[in-house]
């Protein structure tokens, strides 16, 4: 399978797991951070990022796109349009599944390498 899914892991008291939404600078592969956001659909947003290495200092604009839900909301709002998808039991077993730590983030990976 050339596309990995990954599932935010809560343990068992339901808190999330410490690994954030932090992208890799795509220059110098440190860690970079989330400068600012901004909405523009419930679904859809902006992010800036700034790169964390001094040395580098790179910043960037990337988005974030909901692709759809995977449980319904207890309380749905009627302007949110985010079709459901039932995913595959072993997909979801395998993305609970522990992860090595040293493994990168969610979004570390490179999505050009997934088609
Ligand atoms: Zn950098």
């Amino acid at each position: 399978m050339g596309t990995e899914h990954h599932i935010i892991a809560r343990d068992a008291l339901g808190n999330r797991s410490k690994r954030s939404g932090n992208l890799q600078c795509p220059h110098c592969k440190a860690v970079a951070e989330v400068r600012s956001s901004e909405m523009v659909t419930p679904t859809h947003r902006i992010i800036y990022y700034d790169c964390t290495n001094t040395f580098c200092g790179h910043t960037w604009r990337a988005s974030l796109s909901y692709e759809y839900g995977l449980v319904p909301s207890a309380i749905p709002d009627p302007d949110v349009n985010l079709p459901l998808r039932i995913v595959p039991r072993e997909q979801v077993l395998d993305a609970l599944r522990e992860r090595d730590p040293n493994q990168p983030d969610f979004f570390d990976q490179d999505v050009s390498d997934a088609a």
